[in-house]
C-alpha cells in the first residue's frame, strides 16, 4: 500500500496514483473519504483504503467502492447501519484498525469479543485486514516500544482471524519500520515518507533519492536606490542600491509566511537569494544584488533532501509537513 493522503504527500494525488497504478502498487490509502472519492473519480481502479472514515458519509465509501478501516464500535454501528439496508448478496469489505498504543484511532482489546460478535452477524462484511500503527518507528531509542506493539498487534490479530473461517491479512510497517522492522511486513506495508526518498535509517537515506522539487521563474526585477522599501508594510529596507527579484509563489502555496524578511532564501543560478520584506499571499520578493539573473530564471524554493530537512528546521517542523502544505494551486508536473 502506497499512502496517497493529504494531497498526496503534496505531490498531487490523482498524478501520484495514476502513477502508482502503472507501477503495480496494489493498495492506495488515504485518511478521508472525500480524497478516496478524488481518486476514484479520476479513474484509478486500485483498491482505496479509507483510514478515518466519516460516519456520515459510509454511503459514499460504498458508491465509489472505496474500503473503510473501522476504527471503534461507534464507526463499526455506523458502518453496519448503511450496509443493513443493501442488498445481502453483496460483500462489503473492511479493514479494523487496532489499537496497540498510539492511542489516536484503534479498537482495544477488551472491545474485539463484542466487534467480532458484531461482525459474525453479517456474513457479506469481509474483513480483509487487521492493522495497527507504530508511534515511534523512526526513533532507535522506544524500539521496545516499538516490539511491544507488533507483540500486542499480533496477539489481537490471532484473537480475530481465529474466528474467521478465512484469511485476514496484517499490516502495521509504515514507511520507517519498513526498513527497521523486517520481520513486521507480514502481509503488506504502508509506505508514505520513503517514497518521497525519506528515511530515519541511515544506509537506506543514502540510498534513496528526493524525488520533489519546488521551482517557479522570476516574475520581474527591480532596481532599486539606497533607502527605499519593499511589500506590504514597508518591512523591507535597502540600505544601498540593491535588485530585487519578484517571485510568483507566496504563502498561499505554501511558502510560510514565517519565511519572510531573510528567513529562507531561493536558490537563483546556484546562489542564494534571501527573502526580503513581508511574503504576501501570492507573491516574494528576493534580494538577488550579488546574482547575475534575468526575469524568467529559475528560482528554487527547495530541491534537495538537505533543502527540505534544512526548511523543515527553520519551520521547526518535519519534512512531512513541508511537503503537505503545498497548496493544491502549485501545478504539478510527473517526469
Ligand atoms: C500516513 C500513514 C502511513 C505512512 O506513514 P509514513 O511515516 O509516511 O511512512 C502509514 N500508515 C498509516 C495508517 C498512515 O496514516
Amino acid at each position: 500500500m502506497v499512502m496517497v493522503k493529504a494531497y498526496g504527500y503534496g505531490l498531487g494525488p490523482i498524478g501520484l496514483s495514476k502513477f502508482l497504478e502503472e507501477q503495480g502498487v496494489d493498495y492506495l490509502g488515504v485518511a478521508n473519504i472525500l480524497e478516496g472519492v478524488e481518486i476514484r473519480k479520476a479513474g484509478v481502479k486500485l483498491p482505496i483504503a479509507i483510514m478515518k472514515p466519516e460516519l456520515e458519509s459510509f454511503d459514499l465509501v460504498i458508491k465509489h467502492q472505496l474500503t473503510p478501516a473501522i476504527f471503534s464500535l461507534t464507526s463499526l454501528t455506523a458502518f453496519v447501519n448503511t450496509i443493513k439496508t443493501l442488498p445481502v448478496d453483496k460483500n462489503f469489505n473492511i479493514h479494523l484498525k487496532l489499537d496497540t498504543g498510539m492511542h489516536r484511532l484503534g479498537l482495544k482489546m477488551d472491545e474485539l469479543d463484542e466487534v467480532i460478535k458484531s461482525i459474525q452477524q453479517y456474513p457479506n462484511i469481509i474483513i480483509e485486514s487487521v492493522f495497527s500503527q507504530l508511534t515511534s518507528s523512526d526513533n532507535y531509542e522506544e524500539d521496545t516500544f516499538s516490539f511491544n506493539q507488533i507483540k500486542q498487534f499480533e496477539k489481537m490479530a490471532e484473537k480475530i482471524s481465529t474466528s474467521f473461517n478465512y484469511k485476514i491479512d496484517k499490516h502495521i510497517a509504515n514507511s520507517n519500520a519498513i526498513v527497521r522492522f523486517p520481520e513486521a511486513h507480514y502481509d503488506m506495508v504502508r509506505l508514505g515518507i520513503g517514497l518521497l526518498g525519506f528515511s530515519e535509517d541511515k544506509t537506506t537515506n543514502g540510498v534513496l533519492k528526493n524525488v520533489a522539487v519546488l521551482k517557479t521563474k522570476i516574475a520581474q526585477i527591480h532596481h532599486l536606490q539606497a533607502g527605499e522599501t519593499i511589500g506590504y508594510g514597508r518591512m523591507g529596507k535597502v540600505t544601498k542600491p540593491s535588485t530585487i527579484a519578484t517571485i510568483p509563489i507566496g504563502y498561499a502555496d505554501g511558502f510560510n509566511r514565517q519565511l519572510g524578511n531573510g528567513n529562507w532564501s531561493l536558490i537563483i543560478n546556484g546562489k542564494s537569494a534571501p527573502t526580503i520584506g513581508n511574503i504576501c499571499m501570492d507573491i516574494t520578493m528576493v534580494d538577488v544584488t550579488d546574482i547575475e539573473c534575468s526575469e524568467e530564471d529559475i528560482a528554487l524554493f527547495f530541491n534537495t533532501k538537505e533543502s527540505v530537512l534544512s526548511l523543515s528546521k527553520v519551520l521547526k517542523t518535519i519534512p512531512y509537513e513541508v511537503f503537505t502544505t503545498i497548496s493544491p494551486r502549485v501545478k504539478r508536473d510527473f517526469i
